[in-house]
């Protein structure tokens, strides 16, 4: 407390300092005995040093509040460090690659692949036959070869680390040439110059915005040229004057100049769905001409978080030997998980049954409106409405109106922005609370339900909702409706 300069402070604010107690004193308070006995003394102490500094700060910003719960206010800080951070959720908002939800649910066969590589050693760089040190690589290589039609594959962290690498190995300290209107940015911090700022290449700009040409990059092509990237422009859509360069003419362009023709897809479909039309394919962009493909494992492939490298054998044993490469690596859950997922696509029967991403994607409406409708019963009877919506004779004052709406899902992950799947939602009109107040409600249920909201009410996409989670649902809809029972 001798730290906090007095001047400036009000009475009111130099009181509530001088009673805060001390770590010390709070420690030993009999309240706090039980949560030292099942987190540990040290997580409560620092615990304790964390509510108090929180309070602290909050006295200097204006807030004196009481303070009296102070030991409970501990107690939740211990709990909420010692319980795991990352809460499984229900998505029910409709967009089926959300990567601020975690992109991908993996197939059964992955999960079960990854509990096999976290419970046991493995020849992960281990060679069985000759006795001796192995490549991770070459675990993954051989499926990805052929389901790409490639000569050779590499797997990294992510698709960011995989741009980042080529251009690090063909691009590095020479130019490299962008078009214009693929200077994208993928959410965050992925921007295209900025990744080659740091892969040391040198972003030279070609065409306009909404128009590029084969001749900008014949004319820009000088004795430092070292690479051609061309970018898919996934979250995004340049519509109306437009022109680009074929990927074909691009890879044709290069080879005449000896250059390296790299194409980042972003998603990078490799199954066959309507749903994904739209999107360029791994395969397509191969059988163009280019020298090195990359894509993502978790978004439309549905598998784990990677950067799929495909290509030319001389230029993806580049990328392997590269320093950055080892930075870059993946662990040997990802390797397992990505490996069964693609083996899944080698039946592509199988593939749209068991990837849930693709299973989603690829879900006929009829089944849609009958999940839409089987999780809006569930919904009124958790609710004890037993009238087919609000008003209805026999449902006295409804805590809220349950309905059935045509509504369209995002696939996401920066895939076909402006394609919209016709789907059903369930919409929940609350009559005694705010729709922003039960969104917030039921992002504090277990587990947390997140919805979309529109005009008004909560509408939940049964697309993007599995099939084991309506009940789960219902039971979180009780809980945001009647919090006193819980
Ligand atoms: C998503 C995306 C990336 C980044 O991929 P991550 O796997 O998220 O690292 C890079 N380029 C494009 C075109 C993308 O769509």
């Amino acid at each position: 407390m001798g730290r906090v300069k007095k001047s400036g402070l009000t009475d009111r604010q130099a009181e509530a300092l001088r009673a805060l107690p001390s770590v010390e004193e709070l420690v030993e308070m009999p309240e706090l005995a039980a949560a030292i006995g099942e987190y540990g003394r040290e997580l409560v102490v620092d615990s304790a040093r964390v509510v108090v500094e929180r309070l602290r700060s909050g006295i200097l910003a204006g807030k004196v509040g009481a303070a009296a719960q102070l030991t409970r206010l501990i107690a939740d800080e211990a709990a909420t460090v010692f319980l795991p951070s990352l809460k499984s959720l229900v998505n029910a908002t409709g967009v089926v690659v959300h990567t601020n939800l975690g992109r991908s649910v993996l197939a059964p066969e992955a999960i079960e692949a990854v509990v096999q590589a976290a419970a046991s050693y493995s020849n992960l760089e281990y060679n069985l036959v000759a006795g001796s040190r192995g490549s991770r690589h070459d675990h993954i290589t051989r499926i990805i070869t052929a389901l790409t039609g490639a000569e050779d594959a590499i797997v990294v962290n992510n698709n960011a680390a995989a741009v980042l690498l080529a251009l690090a190995v063909f691009g590095g300290g020479r130019d490299v040439i962008v078009s214009r209107g693929e200077l994208i940015e993928i959410g965050g911090s992925f921007r295209i110059p900025d990744i080659m700022t740091s892969s040391t290449a040198r972003l030279v700009e070609v065409g306009t915005t909404n128009k590029t040409k084969i001749t900008d990059y014949e004319k820009a092509i000088g004795p430092d040229t070292a690479m051609l990237l061309h970018v898919h422009t996934s979250n995004y859509k340049v519509v109306g004057f437009t022109a680009e360069v074929e990927i074909a003419e691009l890879a044709a362009l290069g080879h005449e100049c000896g250059l390296v023709v790299v194409d980042d897809l972003g998603s990078g479909a490799l199954a066959d769905l309507p749903a994904l039309a739209g999107e360029p394919s791994v395969h397509d962009s191969l059988a163009a001409g280019v020298d090195v493909v990359t894509f993502s494992g978790d978004k439309l492939l549905g598998g784990p978080q990677a950067g799929i490298v495909v290509g030319k054998r001389e230029f993806i044993a580049k990328m392997k030997a590269h320093p950055m490469a080892r930075a870059m690596r993946v662990d040997k859950m990802t390797l397992a998980a990505l490996q069964a997922t693609l083996a899944l696509y080698l039946k592509p029967e199988e593939a749209l049954e068991r990837i849930p991403t693709l299973r989603m994607l690829n879900e006929p409406i009829d089944s849609l409106q009958a999940r839409a409708e089987n999780l809006a019963s569930g919904l009124r009877e958790a609710l004890g409405d037993v009238g087919e919506a609000a008003g209805v004779e026999g449902s006295a004052a409804p805590a809220a109106s349950i309905n059935v709406e045509k509504a369209a899902s995002k696939v996401g992950g920066g895939a076909l922005p402006l394609l919209e799947l016709d789907s059903y939602v369930c919409s929940v009109l609350p009559s005694a609370i705010s729709v922003d107040e039960l969104a917030a409600r039921l992002r504090e249920t277990d587990p947390p339900v997140i919805g979309r909201i529109h005009k008004e009410r909560l509408l939940l996409d049964a697309r993007t909702i599995l099939p084991e989670q309506a009940e789960l649902i219902a039971k979180a809809i009780r809980q945001a409706f009647y919090p006193e029972e819980s």
